[in-house]
């Protein structure tokens, strides 16, 4: 079952690599710095609490919430896997902006001409663009290296 868009989170402000990382893997994740406290429990209404305050762990609330223990970033993103049991086909890796969470969609490499460096246009095929920050990716080493973290996550 693809669980990819029922699985969304909302990340307390100190868990800003570990929502660099869900987002990487295509969940929908809102995260900002001053998310805090009554704030972040209202924001996170449907989705799941991602924190690390005991407080907000012990309180009375109808959510979901992940207590996230390590200090850690890829062992947190561990420790997110597991609580959910979630699995490789419930990903959809370099899907979403890393920047703003929306969603990035394919691009002719024409019309990036000149928004990238030189080297970038002449090297690479495949571009995309977020549709809200206007961000461009491309698959570069950056992509093959979290390929690789993804692959040790799930093995
Ligand atoms: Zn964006």
């Amino acid at each position: 079952m693809d669980r990819s868009s029922e699985i969304r989170f909302a990340a307390e402000m100190t868990l800003g690599k570990l929502s660099k990382w869900l987002r990487i893997l295509g969940f929908d994740t809102v995260y900002a710095a001053n998310l805090a406290g009554e704030k972040l429990i209202d924001t996170a209404r449907d989705r799941i609490l991602l924190t690390r305050t005991k407080r907000i762990r012990n309180m009375k609330i109808a959510k979901e919430r992940i207590f996230i223990t390590s200090n850690c970033p890829s062992e947190q993103l561990r420790e997110v896997v597991l609580a959910l049991s979630i699995t490789k086909e419930d990903i959809r890796p370099f899907s979403r902006c890393i920047q703003c969470n929306a969603s990035i969609r394919f691009v002719e490499k024409n019309t990036v001409r000149g928004k990238v460096p030189d080297y970038i246009w002449e090297s690479q095929d495949t571009f995309y663009t977020c549709s809200h920050c206007r961000r461009i990716y491309w698959s570069g080493s950056h992509i093959r290296r979290s390929r690789d973290i993804i692959h040790r996550l799930f093995t």
